[in-house]
């Protein structure tokens, strides 16, 4: 299908629909082997060298399943609110994908290990929306196909195609929602809080590392329309792998307006996979979605039934951290904000980051200061989130305890910061390269000062006269021949001394 692809006005769409949810998020998990051998995991490995038999699905090759990635699946369902199944069992997904080396996924199906939770998601404005969640299942991940050649790094176009299977059986997580309704309008903004209060709990469990940017966490969006006087779903699609918060967003608010304008013109929604397209923010049709008699399911023969008895469920239960929502109601209680500064703070995406800082040694007022205005202007102008920068809270800790020491001025903290933005090194190494230290040392400061008084007679009578107010000028000159690098407080009182 070629032309111009109709839109709907947004508030038309939500005036004459309603839009049903449904999202699937896939989290790769943070073990150090792969769900069913023993590869290793890490990520960004030449290709290919993380492989055995198992994984490469050569025959004769069985499987051992990850003790720790069950740990990790039951932990997931537990802070999602959901039943841990007594007894479950992996299942055989049959697909045939050249990235997909034993032509089937292990995966789960109709016994999942976590189902029926909850997960309540906070928006912007503070209203509260509890999302279902209908399953969380384990399985594993595919290799990676890379397509050469060609505009849109898509098969299609492409010369040829590279595959890699490091990424074959790493352990996945897919969690479902159950339907989404009634969100109306806020759908878009549903989601997105969503896929975010989800990486935030994820993270707390300290489970994967959540970075959408490198593919361990992805969420697929299925978003299909109702009319206003309809009783039944309409058909959807399921728009694959968007890859930031942002564009999952963007991809919901897309779909509501592109199916509302074919719905309008009286045209019918394929059931189909589409792709997001992040500079365009539009999404373009994939494949015929199967349906799951097309997977040919059956239970996996060579992996036994995992069965968690409760007394590890309850042992589990007990491992489970401070939830994100729990620590936020904490902090503010702590640094005795108001429910909109926490919100502003929560909505920068600052609250972790300042309660870090301050869990490694910050005054909580210092680090706030930090995140929330030198540290959010550099994400602004960088275009990134604030927790994307590359400095972490220990080293904006550390900057602010050199500060309390008296061995940097804030003006040589934010050259510092800079420094460890830059990349060069911890910002004990950016000081020391850089040659950013306070000249603490009185008798270089004298030398200064005698300078600074000798070149301006005229304001050094002034301060021997009593015009105190006069010594700004004297120091504003010492201050510019240390190069920022003085305690100009420390300045001030040795201008005085002299001028006694
Ligand atoms: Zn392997």
């Amino acid at each position: 299908m070629t032309g111009v692809v109709e839109l709907m006005d947004y508030d038309d769409v939500v005036a004459r629909f309603d839009p049903v949810l449904g999202l699937e998020v896939h989290v790769e998990l943070s073990t150090n082997t792969k769900m069913f051998c023993g590869c290793p995991t890490a990520f960004g490995a030449e290709p290919n060298t993380q492989v055995c038999p198992t994984c490469l699905g050569l025959p004769g090759s069985l499987p051992a399943l990850n003790g720790t990635a069950v740990e990790s699946a039951i932990r997931i369902g537990l802070a999602l609110n959901c039943s841990i199944a007594e007894w479950c069992r992996f299942a055989r997904k049959n697909y045939f994908y050249p990235d997909m080396p034993k032509n089937f996924q292990t995966s789960q199906y109709d016994e999942p290990i976590a189902f029926d939770g909850y997960l309540d998601v906070t928006l912007e404005d503070g209203e509260v929306v509890r999302v279902g969640i209908e399953r969380a299942h384990m399985e594993e991940d595919t290799g990676k196909s890379l397509h050469v050649g060609g505009a849109t790094g898509r098969i299609h176009g492409a010369d040829y195609s590279l595959l890699d299977y490091n990424r074959a059986g790493v352990p996945l997580i897919e969690i479902v929602t159950k339907p989404i309704t009634g969100t109306g309008a806020r759908a878009p903004e549903v989601a997105r809080a969503y896929v975010t209060a989800l990486r935030d709990l994820l993270k707390a469990l300290d489970v994967s590392d959540v970075r959408m940017d490198q593919g361990s966490l992805r969420c697929d969006a299925n978003v299909s329309l109702m009319a206003k006087d309809a009783t039944e779903f309409g058909t959807r699609t399921e728009t694959k792998n968007v890859n930031s918060l942002r564009s999952v967003e963007r991809a919901v608010r897309h779909e509501m307006t592109r199916q509302a304008a074919l719905l309008a013109a009286g045209g019918s929604i394929l059931q189909e996979t589409r792709h997001f397209d992040e500079a365009t923010g539009t999404t373009s049709a994939g494949r015929r979605k199967e349906t799951s008699e097309d997977y040919r399911y059956f239970p996996e023969p060579d992996l036994v039934p995992i069965a968690p008895s409760r007394e590890w469920v309850d042992e589990l239960r007990g491992t489970l951290p401070e939830m994100p929502w729990e620590r936020r109601k904490r902090i503010q209680a702590d640094w005795g904000l108001s429910d909109a500064e926490l919100r502003d703070l929560v909505n920068v995406g600052a609250v972790d980051l300042i309660a870090a800082t301050a869990d490694a040694g910050a005054p909580p007022a210092e680090a706030r200061s930090w995140w929330v205005s030198y540290l959010a202007q550099q994400a602004n102008t960088r275009g990134v989130e604030l927790a994307e920068l590359p400095i972490t809270p220990a080293q904006v800790a550390a900057v602010i305890a050199l500060v309390a020491d008296g061995a940097l001025t804030k003006a040589l903290a934010r050259e510092v910061v800079d420094g460890v933005l830059a990349g060069e090194g911890e910002p004990a190494e950016v000081v020391e390269r850089r040659g950013l230290k306070v000249v603490s040392d009185d008798s270089a400061l004298y030398a200064a000062v005698d300078e600074a008084l000798a070149a301006q007679p005229d304001v050094a009578a002034k301060i021997r006269d009593g015009k105190h107010a006069a010594a700004g000028a004297i120091v504003g000159a010492v201050m510019k021949a240390t190069k920022g690098q003085a305690d100009a407080k420390r300045v001030r009182e040795l201008v005085l001394e002299r001028c006694q």
